[in-house]
């Protein structure tokens, strides 16, 4: 601690040394960091009491982001400045809490990269990058993110977009180990979850069932990337035998039961691609299980079965991947509502008595208060307008679904949605308040029977026709019409949430959906960012907002508090993308976003973001060229199945505004050779024909015509 010490002595800090234990700036030579992220298991499990530190995903194995700083508090919020920034490589969604352990910041970055930067002063340290190939991007249902880094013992341990897991030395940023996770590396696995550690384990499991993989959870050593243990969620082909893994004593007893038809070929879903909980009061590990794969209960069970462990809580042992309970929120999942949403553990007193509880306010609406020694639920009332079902049977734990929820007779507008009431943005809890503080959105999506499935590998296969128009009239004729206009209906907000009572306290209205996951602090303060790129505090117990900062770019991820050299400092990524922030189109002129920041805030901090202009997107581009009435219905049935999922927003290229548009042969080069596959966009030749691929240019040249037409009309024309 010398050289620090001696900064603080000739800076007429002394008073300040009894404080400076863990809390002190980092010891630093020759940029690195000495003992850097020195973290054991006594280290997290005192976590709460480390009020500096902020040494795991959630800050606390309860995962509650409340951090017990006070210095900032509304009494001074409105001195609150920037201290530091950091500018990122890439307008991609970032959506990492970062940590921060002795001083030192280390954060996941889009790409799955890795940045160890001095947390007082924002100098980076080191940065790691694994190499992700550009062409698994196609396979992110949902952006190139990643959420986070696990620490242990002097690592920094992370997951990659392709499916490893590696650790770095905290002190170097080297690597110290590396092991591939995936089952299968042909199928469309991907990684953007934050590994969790715990006793000298690393958890993690990984996405894709949009796409369509089977998913599991994995425990690793955190010393040598060993395999430890392995408990699938979803049952396989059960002519290739038992998996010789933690799962297959409950498959045989429970789960393998609750499916139908041949559910295997399709992969079947239930990935781990968020929540992953350590319990150190019960030694339990709790996972949040996603969707099925396909979405469409129908065609993945035959309609039948309650999919076991799809859309639910399961408790597993974490030494052993043993099961020890689990609490389905949706069986027979048929929406893509799945339970990965934060999982956070606290002691409440329900019905009488204190009882240890698990809480999440999963895609589905509901906000579940489960005992976790149990997995009993205790309670689960809508969070927002939920229309899919009446209640929540608290006798069976079952959902009392809506007639025509499972649009079986026809289209269903169901809010919310796939997109979720809540998605994984961090929510938080303040002991102080007793609430918790939840970004939630309301976001329809029209779900109806495709005419015919085609399961097609490795690309979205979801086996549900969102593109038929909604019950009710004056529905416009175009599709993609009738998708914006879908999208403008939808509304965020920013809730207080009373767990015992089950009631909104109160709430802040955003313009828009898929703002900013939450921090709550001693301070009485809550923390998040919004859509439009504002970074804000609002008063704990009112919702009154007391401060904002214009960060550039929207902000999705989830804020932090730590302390250096007894200082206060607050913490947050910027940088807009994600499956909603891919999908909304811009409002007003359209314009490229700018890349993300990491940026730190303290009492008068006296930092200034330099001026930003924005950058404007090119303006509509069709080509002079006329195509044909049946070219373009083929171009757009194409383009629905295969471009829309990314191609739909302002992060991804507008197709209509793109140079390439009026080149056929330029056009032809991408999409059917591959020209771009460094940037994420492959060649599609194994769906598409030239014919087809010619098609979709004439598709997307009539829809820049429109949007020609409308930029003219509007005045808000593109330059
Ligand atoms: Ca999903």
């Amino acid at each position: 601690m010398h050289q620090a010490k001696q900064k603080l002595l000739v800076a007429g800090f002394s008073a300040l040394l009894a404080l400076c234990v863990s809390a002190c700036a980092p010891d630093t030579i020759g940029g690195s960091p000495k003992n850097a992220a020195a973290v054991d298991q006594n280290r997290l499990n005192a976590a709460d009491k480390d009020h500096a530190n902020w040494m795991s995903y959630g800050r606390t194995y309860s995962e509650q982001r409340f951090s017990p700083l006070k210095e900032i508090s509304a009494a001074n919020v409105g001195q609150l400045e920037l201290a530091w920034y950091h500018e990122l490589d890439t307008n991609r969604g970032q959506e990492a809490t970062p940590l921060v352990i002795d001083g030192v910041l280390y954060t996941s970055t889009a790409w799955s990269k890795i940045v160890a930067l001095n947390a007082m002063t924002g100098e980076e340290l080191w940065a790691y990058d694994p190499k992700v190939p550009g062409a698994k991007a196609v396979h992110a249902c949902c952006d190139v993110v990643n959420r986070g880094v696990a620490a242990w013992n002097g690592k920094i341990i992370s997951a990659t977009l392709d499916g490893r897991l590696i650790a770095i030395d905290a002190k170097t940023g080297k690597l110290v180990w590396s092991t591939n996770t995936l089952i299968d590396d042909t199928s469309p696995y991907t990684i953007t979850g934050a590994p969790r550690v715990a006793n000298g384990k690393v958890f993690i499991g990984n996405g894709g069932a949009e796409l369509g993989v089977r998913g599991y959870v994995s425990a690793f050593d955190a010393e040598t990337g060993k395999l430890a243990w392995r408990f699938f969620t979803v049952p396989g082909d059960p002519a290739k035998g038992p998996d010789n893994a933690a799962s297959d004593e409950i498959f045989n007893k429970l789960a393998r039961s609750t499916w139908f038809g041949e559910y295997w070929k399709y992969k079947t879903g239930g990935t781990v691609w968020d929540s992953i909980v350590y319990d150190p009061e019960l030694n339990q590990l709790y996972i949040g299980v996603g969707n099925g794969s396909p979405w469409n209960h129908q065609i993945r069970s035959a309609g039948k079965g309650d999919n076991l462990f799809l859309g639910s809580i399961v408790a597993l042992n974490p030494d052993t991947g043993a099961y020890i309970w689990h609490y389905q929120a949706n069986p027979g999942e048929t929406w893509d509502f799945g339970n990965n949403q934060q999982i956070m553990l606290a002691t409440l007193p329900i019905k009488g008595k204190k009882q240890k509880v698990l809480m999440q306010a999963p895609k589905n609406g509901f906000y579940y208060v489960i005992n976790r020694e149990t997995g009993q639920l205790l309670s689960a009332e809508p969070y927002v307008a939920v229309n899919w079902a009446e209640r929540i049977d608290l006798e069976t734990g079952r959902p009392i679904e809506k007639p025509g929820a499972r649009f079986l007779d026809g289209p269903f507008m169901a809010s919310p949605s796939a997109l979720g009431a809540h998605a994984w943005h961090p929510m938080s809890f303040n002991p102080g308040t007793g609430l918790v503080y939840i970004p939630t959105q309301e976001v329809p999506l029209v779900y109806s029977q495709p005419k015919e499935f085609d399961y097609i590998p490795g690309r979205w296969n979801t086996g549900v026709n969102f593109m038929a128009p909604p019950p009710g009239p004056g529905q416009p004729e175009d599709a993609a019409e009738r998708m914006r206009l879908l999208r403008s209906k939808a509304k965020g907000h920013l809730l207080a949430w009373d767990p015992i009572k089950q009631k909104e306290v109160w709430r802040v209205q955003y313009d828009r959906p898929w703002n900013g996951g939450t921090l709550s602090t001693a301070g009485n303060l809550v923390f998040a960012g919004d859509q439009k790129g504002f970074f804000n505090a609002f008063s704990a117990e009112t919702g009154q907002q007391l401060w904002r900062f214009q960060a550039r770019s929207g902000i999705i991820a989830g804020p932090i508090s730590y302390q250096v050299n007894g200082e206060q400092y607050i913490a947050v990524m910027s940088g807009h993308g994600g499956s909603v922030g891919m999908a909304t189109p811009p409002r007003g002129r359209a314009t490229i976003p700018p890349n993300g920041l990491i940026l730190a805030f303290k009492i008068k901090g006296g930092a200034k973001l330099p001026d930003y202009q924005p950058v404007y997107a090119p303006p509509a581009n069709p080509p002079s060229e006329s195509f044909t009435k049946e070219q373009v219905a083929l171009g757009e049935a194409k383009y629905q199945r295969f471009c829309a999922i990314c191609h739909r927003g302002s992060i991804i290229p507008d197709l209509r505004r793109s140079g390439v548009l009026t080149n056929k042969e330029a056009w032809q080069g991408i999409v059917i050779g591959g020209n771009l596959t460094d940037r994420g966009m492959v060649s599609f030749k194994d769906n598409l024909s030239s014919v087809d691929a010619e098609a979709i240019r004439a598709y997307i040249a009539d829809q820049a015509v429109k949007l020609k037409q409308q930029e003219e009309k509007s005045g808000v024309q593109s330059k």
